[in-house]
């Protein structure tokens, strides 16, 4: 009789997916399993830097810089499995079938598992707003970061040209969402455009950002100190907070919200929530509208014991408080460790161990070498900050990447990064 190895398939090659096949196949033996990794990208994309790549002051557009920026943000999956386990695809899922974890592609491809998991991140929520599908910009991919930084150079060399004669208007960007990756953009956008208009004798007074947030408060994820430091940041970058104004439509030139305020805008981003990704929702899985898959503490499906789920795929609380666990970058890694323990312990009949979310690291750049870190119980902010955040992304580079590897990339980023500021 021959025993088949069991194939363990994640789907998504992004902070959890990458983590846990890395994971498995530094642990597993040879014949525990046959760990295959799909993505419809041939990159692994590391969110927190992608407002760098959008907002990229390259002034005689050399190639050398965009190609440093990107690598900053994004590493190709062939670098990252070289001489592992782990065998990659590149493919895009279009659903799955549950009761026999057959996941079936775009180009009509399918391909079973033994064990699946969800790592597909998630999509961006329009709330029903007219408008922002067609309209509005976001940076959720590396493609998306670089054409915003190409529309926003041609809109502004298209302003530049219509206000030698017309002087009569500002030229405005508006980023919607006050969460971290909002506040990052719009404070990059400040500096990027001063940059900007200093490079074409442009007055930098006529740079407009905005930065609307439908909720109270703007940075809410931060602790009330921090915030408060980066709120004034803010302010001094120009930044116009709007807190309390709900974006109710969107259009090619402007936007309006339910309070009655309209503007006329020249780029439009839209950062404002995250919704369950399509491919769960035509799975037959049980999910949460907007947080993911409903999964118990050991981050396996609940009905499904061969489906486990991480990062934003994922909808579940800590065991301990209660607490739904937060869509970001930390809880992603960490949950991709428990996940790929998780699959080990199941293949070797061990039980298996909960997530327990412990208090994570945040961090949000500021615009330019500012940036606001909580590492609790510490609290950073301005150039310390930023030095903190530098070797978070080192030390996020070291995860994934041979050590020496690692420490190029970073060094040649964070020079490209310094000089972008
Ligand atoms: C602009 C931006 C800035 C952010 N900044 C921060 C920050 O500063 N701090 C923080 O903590 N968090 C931040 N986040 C959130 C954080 O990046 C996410 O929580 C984290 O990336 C989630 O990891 P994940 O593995 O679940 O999904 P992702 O990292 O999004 O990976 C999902 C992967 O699935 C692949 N995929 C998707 N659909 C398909 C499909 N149909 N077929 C095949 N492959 C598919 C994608 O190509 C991608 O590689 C930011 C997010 C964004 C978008």
């Amino acid at each position: 009789m021959v025993i088949q190895t069991p194939r363990v398939v994640i789907l998504g090659g992004g902070l959890a997916g990458v983590r846990i096949a890395l994971w498995l196949s530094r642990h597993q033996a040879p014949e525990e399993c046959i760990v295959t990794l799909v993505d419809r990208a041939s990159e692994h994309v590391y969110p927190p830097v992608l407002y760098e790549v959008a907002t990229a002051f390259n002034p005689f557009e050399r190639e050398a810089v965009g190609k440093v920026l990107h690598e900053t943000a994004a590493v190709p999956f062939s670098r990252i499995f070289d001489g592992s386990r782990v065998v990659f695809l590149q493919r895009s899922v279009e659903r799955i079938v549950s009761a026999t974890r057959t996941v079936h592609f775009t180009n009509g491809e399918t391909l079973p598992a033994e064990i699946l998991v969800f790592a597909l991140g998630s999509q961006l929520a329009i709330f029903g707003v007219p408008g922002v599908d067609t309209n509005a910009f976001s940076i959720k991919t590396l493609p998306e970061a670089a054409e915003l930084r190409h529309h926003l150079v041609r809109q502004f060399l298209r302003y530049r040209s219509a206000s030698r004669n017309r002087q009569e208007r500002a030229f405005c960007v508006a980023v919607v969402g006050g969460g971290s990756a909002g506040v990052e953009l719009a404070a990059e956008f400040a500096v990027f455009l001063r940059r900007l208009a200093w490079l074409h004798r442009v007055d930098p007074d006529v740079c407009r950002v905005f930065l609307f947030e439908a909720g109270d408060t703007i940075l809410r994820e931060c602790p009330p100190q921090l915030r408060e430091r980066g709120l004034a940041r803010l302010r001094t970058l120009g930044v116009q907070l709007l807190p309390r104004e709900s974006v109710c439509a969107v259009g090619p030139d402007h936007l309006s919200c339910s309070g009655g305020m309209f503007l006329q805008t020249d780029t439009i981003v839209w950062l404002a929530g995250i919704r369950t990704h399509d491919v769960l929702l035509r799975s037959g899985l049980p999910v949460h509208a907007r947080g993911g898959l409903y999964a118990d503490h050991t981050l396996a499906v609940r009905g499904f014991p061969d489906i486990f789920a991480a990062g934003d795929c994922v909808y579940a609380a800590d065991p301990q408080t209660g607490r739904i666990v937060p869509d970001v970058a930390y809880a992603a890694v960490q949950q991709g460790a428990v996940v790929a323990q998780n699959i080990l312990r199941k293949l070797r009949g061990q039980p298996l161990i909960s997530y327990i979310d412990h208090p994570r690291p945040t961090y949000t750049t500021v615009g330019g070498k500012f940036a606001l870190v909580h590492l609790p119980p510490w609290q950073f902010a301005g150039r310390v900050g930023w030095t903190v955040k530098q070797l978070a992304d080192l030390r996020y580079l070291f995860s994934v990447l041979p050590n020496d590897v690692a420490f190029r990339a970073w060094g040649k980023s964070v020079r490209v990064r310094v000089a972008n500021d």
